[in-house]
């Protein structure tokens, strides 16, 4: 059985899109009835096309925006904990033990403060540490696992690339020693040649730390450097749930079959069976009928424009997750 560290049940987060005139004011699905389980320890993909959900999950687990059903539960040493019912002092600590590493390393630090004020922040913020120099040598120690260069404490971000920036702000993410962080696009703002490298950090720190990490990417390429398991996010729903190696073994739903042939340098023989996805992504705040990737899916049938499959949750026995009607007759 899957031992998880955060599981969502029929996580639902919706917008208000502006005032109504008459009735229920108009809403954005941003996330549907999302079930899934984290496991601890793992580096989990989430894969899906710009305005599929994947921001406003790893928000959402963060306590960083209102969810409007459903439960996010924690499970730590004291037992499984509902988010929704955290006292202060609980959330506290969940503010402490759950981070967030910014999609834009030029954004998201401060142009004003030296680099080991920037990292020193949250401990400081937390009321972690005890002393300067308490706070000193627990920024030195996170630098060096991050490994930037300790003579760069002292200076401003401005002086430093993409790669470095990221670097600062992965330790700024990990100084209070979290169990779990949230890296959003954490590798999209960067050069190709320096994307691999900060994976590779990640990957290394979260054996060294003993971490459970949510690496959410449009790109499933990038995904598929790093993860574990892999989760299939489209319009505020998850089609596909699996292991890594047998995603790519195996492709169960359409989308996911199509994402996968749209990443070349993975099958160089592959000719013929590449699915180009063709059509927009559909709004999800006027989502299709049935099966939501209906409307651009290539094996589409009466049976899918009525009914919305489900996806099922893992019994982590090697039952597949797919939400589609069909896969068992598509497989290759
Ligand atoms: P992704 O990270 O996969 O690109 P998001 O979670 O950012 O997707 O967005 C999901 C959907 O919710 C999109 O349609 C987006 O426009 C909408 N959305 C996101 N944040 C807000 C917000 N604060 N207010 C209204 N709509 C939002
Ligand atoms: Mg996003």
């Amino acid at each position: 059985m899957i031992d998880p560290l955060i599981s969502l049940e029929a996580l639902s987060v919706e917008y208000p899109l502006g005032r109504a005139m008459l009735g229920q004011p108009p809403v954005v699905r941003a996330l549907n009835k999302v079930t899934l389980d984290i496991p601890r320890g793992s580096f989990f993909g989430l894969v899906g096309e710009s305005g599929s959900g994947k921001t406003t999950l790893g928000r959402a687990i963060l306590c960083a925006t209102p969810i409007s059903g459903g439960r996010i539960t924690l499970h730590d040493e004291h037992g499984p904990l509902d988010l929704r019912t955290m006292t202060k002092d609980q959330l506290h600590a969940y503010r402490r033990r759950a981070q967030l590493i910014f999609q834009d390393p030029y954004a998201a630090l401060s142009p004003r403060m030296t680099v080991r004020d920037i990292i020193a922040e949250p401990l400081q913020v937390m009321g972690l540490t005890k002393s300067r120099a308490d706070t000193d040598a627990r920024v030195r120690e996170i630098a060096r696992l991050c490994r930037l260069n300790l003579e760069h404490l002292r200076r401003f971000p401005h002086a430093f690339s993409g790669g470095q920036r990221q670097r600062i702000s992965i330790a700024r993410a990990l100084v209070c020693d979290p169990d779990f962080v949230v890296a959003d696009e954490s590798v999209a703002a960067l050069d190709v040649s320096i994307q691999a490298d900060i994976l590779n950090l990640l990957k290394k720190l979260q054996h060294e730390l003993g971490l459970t990490f949510l690496f959410i990417s449009h790109d499933l390429s990038v995904v598929a450097h790093v993860s574990d398991y892999v989760a299939v996010m489209y319009l505020g729903t998850l089609v596909e749930v699996a292991a890594k190696k047998e995603l790519f073994r195996q492709p169960k739903h359409p989308y996911t079959k199509a994402l996968l042939s749209a990443i070349p340098s993975l099958d160089p023989d592959d000719t013929g069976r590449a699915q180009r996805l063709t059509g927009e992504i559909p709004s999800p705040a006027n989502p299709p009928s049935g099966c939501l990737f209906h409307t651009r899916c290539p094996h589409v049938r009466d049976r899918c424009r009525a009914d919305a499959p489900k996806l099922g949750k893992g019994d982590g026995e090697g039952r597949p997750q797919v939400a589609c009607h069909f896969w068992k007759e598509l497989l290759d």
